[in-house]
């Protein structure tokens, strides 16, 4: 499959009606030295399932333990990203079914993100910035890696076999999320691609990952939506996934934009789902967005509330 140019609207013609609005979620894997609950080595490229230990795994009766260089790691990019950290919050249970997650949840931070509301300033090709706010930054796990055998994607759709790898399994995770992105016009494609860099540049400098979209420690999620010039409320998004380039990014959000703008202009409706993106520059359709309450989120009781004192995180800041 390829990109069937009559199903997109020219980019002239989608700026001149319609208005993006984007949002992007970036999950970071930490370089810490071990797991983010368990003390299993955090290193990437080993032999399947040697990083692994009860806990990593999700055995029953396992119980885990912070990482605190991961919480500081945490904390450190939230002041980078001039946000606000929470004196107070507690992890949670994301519930689901897939193979990759033996344990059936994810620990993650649902309504009490340690670090939120923060911005940053994003250098632009033509010298000027674009300052871009930041929703949330939160902690998490990441999940395990599954390999689908025998289908012509790679993807679990008419495989015959899967192979599953839980080294990454545990491995800590720090996704950011920024608030709708409005106002861009026809630079978002530019602006989705250059705040990416800019915060990768950050997390480099901060030197909390080694950054690599090409192995997967950071990865993007790009939501794209369009309304019609002049109207307040958004349209429907869709969530491309796992981007794995800067510049993918780029085609990743123009492609939306022109798919979505033909949509629309033959009186067709934009559905909320996850896209997955092709390295020829296009998307296909994944699943139907899930809503938070599908997830049954509650407050993790294995682990104590993250309590950073103000003196704590302004020693960090320094
Ligand atoms: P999800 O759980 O679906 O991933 P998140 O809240 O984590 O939702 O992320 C959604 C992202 O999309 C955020 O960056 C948010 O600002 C952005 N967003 C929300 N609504 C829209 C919209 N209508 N169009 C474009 N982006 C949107
Ligand atoms: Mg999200
Ligand atoms: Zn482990």
């Amino acid at each position: 499959m390829s990109v069937d140019a009559s199903e997109l609207l020219d980019y002239d013609e989608v700026i001149a009606t319609y208005e993006p609005v984007l949002g992007l979620e970036v999950h970071v894997e930490l370089s810490t030295k071990t797991k983010m609950f368990c003390g299993c080595a955090n290193s990437f490229g080993n032999e399947p399932n040697t990083q692994v230990c009860p806990v990593c795994l999700g055995l029953p009766g396992s119980l885990p333990v912070l990482n605190q260089v991961a919480v500081e790691s945490a904390i450190r990019i939230g002041l980078a990203l001039n946000c606000e950290i929470a004196p107070w919050g507690r992890f949670a249970r994301k519930n689901y079914f897939y193979p990759d997650q033996p344990k059936n949840y994810q620990i993650s931070q649902y309504d009490e993100p340690i670090a939120i509301n923060g911005y940053l300033e994003v250098p632009l090709d033509d010298g000027t910035t674009w300052r871009v706010e930041i929703e949330r930054a939160h902690m998490e796990e990441d999940t395990g890696k599954l390999t689908h055998l025998g289908s012509d994607t790679g993807r679990i759709s008419g495989a015959t076999t899967s192979l599953a790898d839980y080294n990454r399994s545990g491995v800590p995770l720090i996704e950011i999320v920024t608030k709708p992105v409005e106002g861009t016009g026809e630079r978002a494609p530019e602006i989705a691609r250059a705040y990416v860099t800019a915060l990768r540049d950050l997390l480099r400098a901060l030197d909390v990952s080694d950054v690599r979209m090409d192995q997967g420690s950071m990865r993007c999620d790009s939501n794209v939506s369009l309304k019609p010039i002049g109207q307040a409320e958004f349209g429907t998004r869709t969530e491309t996934k796992n981007v794995n380039s800067l510049k993918s990014v780029e085609v990743a959000v123009r492609y939306e934009m022109r798919r979505q703008a033909a949509v629309l202009q033959s009186g067709g409706a934009i559905v909320q789902e996850t896209r997955h993106f092709h390295e020829d520059g296009y998307t296909s359709p994944g699943r139907s967005k899930e809503t938070a309450q599908d997830y049954r989120y509650f407050p993790e009781p294995d682990l104590e509330p993250v309590a950073p004192t103000a003196e704590y995180v302004e020693r960090l800041r320094q």
